[in-house]
Parts: structure tokens; sequence; C-alpha cells
């Protein structure tokens, strides 16, 4: 199973030659061996059996005629709903929530065939970069357990580092799903804002929150995300398919380089590996020319006003009365008052206070309302240069996979996200596609590159990245 692509798979499943039944029992038999120090689930589903069983027979029947995922065994990021499954988010205030339905993602999913194996860990709801924020323990990574597998959908992209799924779902709010796949040698997609449906996902910034794949290849990512993706009455901002037509595949691209904003922070390590690729697309006959984004470098800055601002409001519903957990008070506000206390982690807590303080009277229009002034520049800049290059190319993150505990300091965790947030901040689609290694203390650490197209060229940023990896 280690490293199979969804592809492979399938034309095994359709011979026979290997079944549904075959991937499942590698599957767990690979998270025997290393979720006991890896512990990339938090649950693991009982009914994968029968699921795998039916699809084994339904290929029998139905050999390529079968849905694309049939028997594709699937991990998912615990923040996102599956019909009568503990739905936690990694909190202990949802410690015990078991979900009422499907997300739109699920039923989709469900739909193509696909096999869940599984719940993963995260940071708690979805906030971090190193998924050690989870109530339920830290994720390793399986290329090295003494590191972290990034986050917040770290759990996910262990689950398929290890060879314990075959593909994950994870949400992208501020790179969630592109970061953790760069740290464990994965492709991981975050689509056009709306692309993807966000109803049945536990909100953190609805305005930046996309669901999106980790997997083994980038054919794989595109494959996952065309089942999941659409237009649903459930999610008022998802976009139809027309808006997709003005972006066109080519053979060749101009590639545009921010080259100001690869300044401080960025780790020789990942600058070689990003520049070897930059040569590597040269050679194939792409351009790659310097272009300047100047209001891309305030895009962290505005990230952590306007994602606290969102959290702040989406996680108000958590009050002890709607869902999990209930302290007990003496009146109505001391009961909000104890459960909040008791089932909130510590960087939820900050980022709820950060959250509140910007959007309070007096501070919005400074904080807040500035932040949102920015991020439509950002827009603007961004449309003006795709008149220009065809995408534009980052590293995803500024150093390899850190050590568990490294970054206890929440600002210098905040500064992992300085190159994934703007595609979210801006809505434009992103992918990080594994690009080499780096070694460390004589490991070999996955590097990622992250290349970003402009809104609706979900099709185009795929193409990019099966010529990156030479799909
Ligand atoms: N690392 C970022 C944060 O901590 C992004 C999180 C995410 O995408 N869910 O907010």
């Amino acid at each position: 199973m280690n490293n199979m692509t969804i592809q492979e798979l399938r034309k095994k499943f359709v011979e026979g030659s290997y079944t549904p039944v075959d991937a499942l029992a590698d599957v767990k038999k690979a998270i025997a061996e290393r979720d006991g120090e890896v512990h990339a689930y938090l649950e693991l589903f009982e009914d994968a059996d029968e699921a795998a069983q039916k699809a084994a027979e339904r290929y029998k029947e139905e050999g390529d005629d079968a849905p694309p995922l049939l028997g594709m065994p699937i991990a998912i990021k615990n923040n996102i709903l599956i019909e009568g499954k503990k739905t936690t988010a990694s909190s202990k205030i949802l410690e015990n929530y078991v979900a009422t339905y499907d997300a739109t993602v699920i039923a989709k999913l469900r739909e193509a065939g696909a096999v869940f194996v599984g719940s993963t860990n995260l940071d708690e709801f979805a906030m971090g970069t190193s998924t050690e924020n989870s109530a339920f323990g830290p994720t390793r990574n399986p290329h090295d357990v003494t590191r972290v597998p990034g986050g917040s959908s770290g759990g996910s992209a262990a689950a398929v580092a290890m060879g314990g799924a075959v593909a994950a779902l994870g949400t992208d709010t501020g790179g969630s799903v592109r970061q953790p796949a760069a740290f464990c040698g994965l492709v991981g997609y975050k689509p056009t804002y709306g692309a993807v449906s966000r109803h049945g996902l536990i909100a953190m910034g609805s305005s930046l929150d996309q669901a999106g794949p980790l997997t083994n290849s980038v054919s794989d990512a595109e494959l996952i995300h065309n089942i999941i993706k659409g237009d649903d009455s459930m999610d008022s901002t998802t976009i139809t398919d027309d808006t997709y037509k003005e972006v066109s595949v080519k053979e060749t691209y101009r590639i545009g380089v921010p080259r100001h904003f690869l300044q401080e922070g960025l780790s020789e390590s990942v600058r070689t590996v990003f520049e070897d690729t930059l040569k590597k697309l040269e050679a194939a006959g792409h351009e790659i020319v310097d272009v300047s984004v100047p209001l891309m470098e305030k895009g962290l800055a505005a990230y952590y006003i306007v994602m606290p601002a969102e959290v702040s409001s989406n996680l108000a519903r958590f009050d002890g009365v709607r869902y999990g957990l209930r302290i007990e008070g003496d009146d109505l506000l001391s009961e909000y008052h104890k459960t909040r206390a008791e089932g909130f982690g510590a960087e939820v807590k900050r980022r709820i206070l950060l959250g509140t303080y910007v959007l309070s009277s007096g501070y919005y229009d400074a904080y807040y309302g500035k932040a949102e002034q920015v991020r439509e520049m950002m827009r603007a800049e961004l449309r003006e240069v795709f008149a220009d290059v065809d995408a534009l190319m980052l590293p995803t993150t500024p150093t390899p996979a850190f050590k568990l505990g490294a970054k206890s300091d929440p600002l210098s965790l905040y500064l992992e996200d300085i190159f994934t947030v703007p595609a979210n901040l801006t809505g434009v689609p992103a992918i990080s596609v594994p690009a080499g290694t780096v070694d460390e203390d004589g490991v070999a650490l996955p590097v990622g590159v992250q290349c970003i197209g402009p809104h609706a060229g979900d099709a185009r940023v795929f193409d990019l990245g099966k010529k990156i990896l030479g799909e």
C-alpha cells in the first residue's frame, strides 16, 4: 500500500489481482505497526470492513464501470461530519459529539464508493501548524517521529504517509492541507474559495475555509477534488461550473516568482530545493520571471486579524447548551463561562480573545476593517500579476518539519504560515507538491513547493503540479 496511488489501486481492483478487502487489510496492518507511535487516527471505523467487502463484490460485477473511488481506503480529518461518527475537532468541548448528518464532501465521497478508514487528529478546531494543539495528544511525522507532521491536518497527512490510507481529506484555512502535505512528502490541494461546499465542516474562518485532498500524486488530488467540488444549495458561497471557463491549460507556462518575498526566515535547505525546481521547469521550456507582489508580505498580519475575528464568531455556538460539553453553573452566564473555560484549549482561547478584541467597537475600524481592506487590495494586486503570468510559485513552508516542542512560542508558529495564507485571503487555488528532500540529522525530510493559480484556475494548478512531478 505504501505510496500507492488511487490510479494504481484502481487498476488492480478492476483486474481483481488485489481487492478492496486486501487494501483495507494492508492499511490496517500499517496502522497496527505504526500508529501507536504516530497517532494519526482518533478513531478507526468498524463499518469499513463491510464497505470494503461490498466494494470487492461490486468490482466483480461492474469492473471499470464501478464508481471512481470504489473501495479506496480514505481517512477523514475529524472536523468533517460523518453521520453517526464522533466529530470532535480534537476539542474536549466536542469530545462526545456524534454527527447527525454527512458533510456534502462526505456524501459525495460515499457516492463515489470511498471506504472511510477512520477519523484523523488535528490541531483543536484546526488552529495550528503542527498538530500539537490537539486535546487528544499530538501526531508525529512518520518520516521522523521526533518531528511534527505539520498541521492542522497533521493526522490526515501522517495517515497517508505511513500507508494508513491511500488518500485523506483535510481542511485548509491558512495552509492546513498544503503545509502538512509538504512536511510529510505528499500532494496537498487548496481549491478556489467556493469550489467545494463547506456544509458539514466545523467552521474555523468561514471566508477562508476549504476542504482539500492529501494524496500520493497530483492526479489523485485532482480526481478527489473533481468528485467533492460543486455548487451546493447548502452553502451559498459555492461557485458554479461556468466560473472555470476562462482559465486555460497550456504546454508551457510563464511562472512568476516573487523573490522579494523569499528573504527573512526562509531556510537555505528549502531555498535550494525551490530553486532547483525552478531550474528544472526552465529546462523543460517554462519561463520563470521575477514578479513584485508587495502586499503578499502583509498577508500574515491580515490573516491573524481576519481569522481570529471569524473564529471568535464561529465558536460562539459552543456554549454548553447546543452541543457537546456542559458544565453546570449557578446561572446561564456562569454555565457559559465554566463550559468554555473547561472545554477549550489555550490556543483556541487565545484566538477567541484576539478576535473579540479586533471586532470590538473602537478597534473594529483600526484592525478588522483595515485587514479586510488589505485583503481586497491583495486580490487586486493578484489580478494584475495574473494578467502577466500564468501562475506563481513559492515554497510551501519556510522550513522542513521541526521537532515537537520546538515552537512553543505561538508567534514563531504563526510565522510558519507566511507562504500559505495569501491564497486563502484572496481565494485563489494553490497546490503543494513534494519537490525533494533535505538531510537533517541524518534523516531525509520532505520539502514542498507551492503553485498558485488565478481565481478559478484549478485545472491549471493541477496541470502545473503534474508537470513538476512528471505525471
Ligand atoms: N496554521 C494556520 C493557523 O494556525 C492555518 C490553519 C488552517 O489552515 N486550519 O491558523
